[in-house]
């Protein structure tokens, strides 16, 4: 009797020599604030770049990518892009999370940058070309009181800023996240970096129903200096409960928000349905969101409005362009988070998939600083209030090895918070 013999696997066909990874780097710096940066190097010397910095906890990721990520990737074929990614994913068995997803996302982003360098092309042209002629991007207004608010409003309008976010401190409440510690935007540091260079994390305080009761009062003034037409958003981060979101956007209406950002906790996807049965203020959520799976209820039920997430934290350009996907099923459109701890890399990769994308909504804008800025040299642009990522092959980004040298790492924390009774509360 005969058998049939078993079918023997097909081999996965070696690479050509110029498309092995032969080198994979991790570098560490901290020109003002901390990087994580992947960079691979083909066969032939085509080099790539990937972001993998997660604000405060960069050091986990390092680790992730050299001790268990690097090993896996020389020899790889650095033209097998979706195989990569989903080889990592599922390969590790532990899945999501942002230690990984950030790891997954600097591999990503590295072999795309590489690819669109091997196509002799601008990233975004590999990705289906440019949709529209550059990014709308908004820009963080903030303020200790509502003059200096209205100020920094207007520096923003100022310097181009088309669209603006607006945080301000809150009457009793000592520290309000988003609210810059002096007014100036420009010059040798951030207008507002919540990571401090610090052995804990500070401790800030926090009142939501004093919160609720002011914002309404601070948009009322915003919108009297500035007229009906000026998109503006606010962020709430996380700090409401179902209820008391519903009753913010609900307040906030008059004053016709572009978005509401993270009014409640991101875990419970469920919470926004009450949100949404009250107010009609658009919302925007997913900034710490790392899969498509944390946005599977809210786009299926058409809760949210703006997808938040970034590149670096999402998996990725092949990530987050499905979900970017899988939103315009639902009208949904992109608002990428683009806060100083995405690096230039991460942005400029950001803003080629924004490009290239149908439903791209509004690009977050947090200027670095020249210290960051000449360790990552950019093609990026901010003309007119609309960001582009120039025409530089690949993502159009550097990295300088010796001005980083400079900035070796700092640990830093990012706040944490509680309530006037001591409880802990959400950052
Ligand atoms: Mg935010």
């Amino acid at each position: 009797m005969s058998t049939t013999p078993l079918a023997l696997p097909i081999a996965v066909p070696e690479p050509a020599e110029r498309d092995a990874i032969a080198r994979a780097e991790v570098l560490v710096a901290s020109p003002d604030r901390n990087f994580v940066t992947l960079r691979l190097t083909t066969g032939d010397g085509l080099v790539g770049l990937g972001d993998a910095t997660l604000n405060g906890r960069e050091l986990a990721v390092a680790s992730y990518l050299a001790d268990h990520v690097v090993p896996l990737l020389l020899g790889r074929d650095a033209q097998r892009i979706e195989d990569t990614w989903q080889f990592l994913y599922r390969s590790a068995y532990w899945r999501r999370g942002p230690v990984t997803m950030a790891a997954i996302a600097a591999v990503d982003v590295a072999l795309w940058d590489i690819k669109a360098k091997r196509a002799g092309m601008p990233l975004y042209q590999l990705l289906g070309g440019a949709s529209r002629a550059g990014l709308m991007a908004y820009g963080h207004a903030s303020g200790r009181d509502v003059p200096e608010l209205l100020d920094s409003v207007r520096r923003h309008l100022d310097e181009g800023f088309r669209s603006i976010r607006v945080q301000t401190s809150v009457p009793g409440v000592r520290t309000v996240y988003g609210v810059a510690s002096q007014p100036t935007s420009t010059g040798g540091r951030y207008d507002y970096e919540p990571a401090q260079r610090v052995p804990l994390p500070v401790e800030e305080d926090w009142d939501t129903r004093a919160y609720l009761r002011h914002i309404p009062t601070v948009f009322e003034a915003v919108r009297a200096e500035f007229g009906p037409g000026l998109p503006l958003l606010h962020d709430g981060h996380h700090r409401m409960r179902p209820i008391e979101a519903a009753k913010l956007g609900k307040s906030l209406e008059p004053y016709d928000l572009f978005w509401l950002e993270d009014c409640t906790p991101a875990e419970n996807q469920e919470a926004l349905r009450l949100v949404r049965q009250h107010t009609t203020t658009p919302l925007a959520i997913g900034e710490v969101f790392n899969t498509a799976w944390d946005y599977q209820t809210l786009l299926r039920e058409q809760l949210i409005d703006y997808v938040r997430g970034s590149v670096t934290h999402t998996g990725g350009i092949t990530a987050l362009r499905k979900i970017a996907d899988q939103a315009a099923m639902y009208q949904v459109r992109t608002g990428f988070h683009g806060p100083t701890d995405i690096s230039p890399v991460g942005m400029a990769a950001a803003l080629h998939l924004g490009l290239a994308i149908h439903n791209f909504g509004i690009q977050e804008l947090m200027p670095h600083s020249a210290h960051t800025l000449e360790v990552f040299r950019t093609s990026c642009t901010f003309t007119g209030g609309y960001l582009h990522p120039g025409e530089s092959v690949g993502l159009g980004v550097d990295y300088d090895d010796e001005a980083a040298a400079a900035f070796p790492y700092e640990p830093a924390y990012l706040p944490t918070t509680r309530l006037h009774d001591g409880t802990v509360h959400d950052w």
